[in-house]
């Protein structure tokens, strides 16, 4: 399969199209990551708070894969903001790594106030090359200027929510003038997207899933995109993903499912620890 890499500003590059592990118990992490490698990710997304970092390493040492093949990324819980060196290395500790390729604040948190100090800490992290990109996650427009008039790095990354019915524009445009990478969380809607009318008279057409037809809305939007499954087949589908053309129209249409239907949490207001 090719998956498109997209070149960050740092110089490194990221696979467009990754796995994520959120909601993957960490007993089935390893047969679920294995079973991703073997289909063809490159990219595995993960986080401290997700409790199955050790399930992600163990996989990637059973596939046999060689560690420059892969773009492994993890994210600093919030209980921790406080303590960003520490989680890290015991995020790469559980991981069973030495650096991993993308390190991120998971949420800003601004009630704590916490995310400037932190990501100076990350910045120092990045110059010991112990992560080879650092970025952020959930991060809106005013917390992204903050971070660039006091912090030395641009984040390389803002990983947001982002699917049609969803779709943050706002976050994305301020995060590609700043020259952020914007990379799609929970890019299927949770499954949620795959209902609408539009989406499925496309897949119809095009004679794709539906699953397909809203990732590849994302992939054509430039968006890194990191849909979760928990069967082989969805992960291959969804793989399939980049080899779907939308034309304008399709964009269009897509694009008018904006619902303001957020999945997840508000980032301006959740600082729940993530224990
Ligand atoms: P997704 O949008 O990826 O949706 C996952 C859901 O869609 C699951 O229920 C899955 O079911 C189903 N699904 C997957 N593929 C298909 C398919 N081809 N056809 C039909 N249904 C399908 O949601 P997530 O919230 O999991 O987001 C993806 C990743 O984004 C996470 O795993 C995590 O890495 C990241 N993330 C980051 C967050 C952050 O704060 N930074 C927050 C949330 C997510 P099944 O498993 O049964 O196949």
């Amino acid at each position: 399969m090719n998956i498109a890499d997209i070149k960050l500003n740092n110089g490194k590059t990221i696979p467009q199209l990754g796995y994520g592990v959120f909601q993957v118990p960490p007993e089935e992490t390893q047969r679920l990551v294995e079973a991703a490698l073997e289909v063809g990710y490159r990219h595995i997304d993960t986080a401290s708070a997700y409790q199955n970092e050790e399930g992600v390493g163990a996989a990637i040492k059973a596939s046999g894969v060689s560690r420059d093949e892969l773009f492994i990324t993890t994210k600093l819980r919030n209980g921790e903001q406080h303590m960003p060196r520490q989680a890290f290395e015991q995020s790469v500790e559980r991981l069973g790594l030495d650096h991993v390729d993308l390190y991120l604040i998971h949420w800003p948190m601004p009630t704590k106030d916490t995310y400037v100090a932190a990501w100076q800490e990350l910045e120092k992290i990045y110059k010991e090359r112990l992560a080879l990109s650092i970025g952020v996650s959930n991060f809106l427009p005013d917390h992204l200027t903050r971070l660039g008039s006091e912090t030395e790095i641009r984040p390389a990354v803002n990983q947001i929510e982002i699917h049609p019915s969803f779709a943050q524009r706002d976050v994305q445009k301020a995060s590609r003038r700043a020259g952020i990478a914007v990379e799609a969380y929970s890019p299927l809607g949770q499954g949620g997207d795959l209902k609408a009318e539009a989406v499925q008279e496309i897949a119809t057409r095009l004679d794709v899933t539906a699953a397909q037809v809203v990732l590849a809305w994302n992939l054509e939007l430039g968006n890194i995109v990191i849909p979760k499954s928990s069967t082989k087949e969805r992960m291959t589908e969804n793989l399939g993903a980049a080899k779907v053309s939308l034309t304008k129209d399709d964009m269009l249409a897509l694009g008018a499912l904006e619902a303001g239907d957020r999945t997840g949490m508000d980032p301006n207001s959740f600082d729940a620890p993530q224990e």
